[in-house]
């Protein structure tokens, strides 16, 4: 499922193929992808041109303008199995091409969509749409004095807060889990209990790891997740625990364990994150 390093790949690829475009014409095969009604949709994107594209959280969002006038947004979601490109126009349409934006150079943009949770939709205000989400962990005010105060003010366990949009916006299952073993942090430890230099170890996780998986084009894990251009991401080779069950840990050799929290599942090294008041303290290099 794309989080942030694979939706922030989406997006730098397709700015340069779709700002200063013009959308000339197209075409839904599914309604529900564009929220239920292709004409209205596609009357509000005809003749539309993409001012800027850029990514929020999980989200895709394409600024559009019509003669100089805003013009509204449109919002994607990639879901499980959503996946844009640009083609040739003359291109022939995938088995499972869900939307498909013509544009003024002769290239179409193509939303794929296997699965069909995904979503390409027009909004007048994007604001409205995004308003619900926490801070970027990438922009400078996620730091440890933040994330510190907002744990504290929870008392929820800490990977499904993490994973809460509403209160950091874009990690999903695999890169919290990816972050609270960097961090050796528990899954289960309550938020509220978190000191700061555990936060201040989550922070830098967090960071450094978005960081990488960004410069690799995101974790190709499922089989869905492409970018683009096609290919697959690469961070999945550096997982150190997602998805890799009963294999030894690369720090410390104890087998990754798997334990379902907040209905999701989820990967720990049992003695690098240790349960309770006792937690390892990272010693410093
Ligand atoms: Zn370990």
């Amino acid at each position: 499922v794309p989080e942030l390093p694979e939706v922030e790949t989406v997006a730098r690829l397709l700015r340069p193929l779709l700002v200063g475009r013009r959308v000339t014409g197209g075409e839904v095969r599914w309604a529900r992808t564009v929220g239920g009604d292709a004409r209205r949709f596609l009357a509000a994107v005809r003749g539309a041109s993409v001012v800027a594209l850029s990514r929020r959280a999980k989200y895709l969002r394409l600024d559009l303008s019509r003669r100089g006038a805003d013009a509204g947004a449109v919002i994607g979601h990639l879901r499980m199995s959503g996946r844009l490109h640009v083609l040739p126009g003359d291109a022939p349409a995938g088995p499972h091409l869900r939307v498909k934006l013509e544009l003024d150079d002769g290239r179409a943009l193509h939303f794929d969509d296997v699965r069909k949770f995904g979503r390409l939709e027009h909004v007048a205000r994007a604001e409205e749409r995004l308003g619900e989400l926490g801070p970027e962990p990438l922009e400078p005010a996620f730091t440890a004095a933040w994330l510190h105060g907002a744990l504290r003010a929870r008392r929820r366990r800490l990977k499904p807060l993490l994973l809460d949009q509403s209160f950091l916006a874009g990690l999903g299952n695999i890169y919290v889990d990816e972050a609270l073993f960097a961090a050796g942090l528990n899954p289960l430890l309550p938020s509220d209990r978190v000191r700061l230099e555990q936060s201040e170890r989550l922070v830098a996780a967090i960071r450094s790891i978005l960081a990488r998986a960004i410069a690799r084009e995101g974790s190709s894990f499922d089989g869905f997740y492409r970018t683009p251009e096609g290919k697959a991401g690469g961070y999945q080779e550096e997982f150190r625990v997602y998805g890799r069950e009963g294999e030894p840990c690369r720090t410390c050799g104890e087998a990754i364990v798997r334990i379902v929290v907040g209905q999701r599942g989820t990967h720990l090294c049992p003695a690098c994150q240790p349960r309770g008041r006792g937690a390892r303290q990272r010693r410093s290099r």
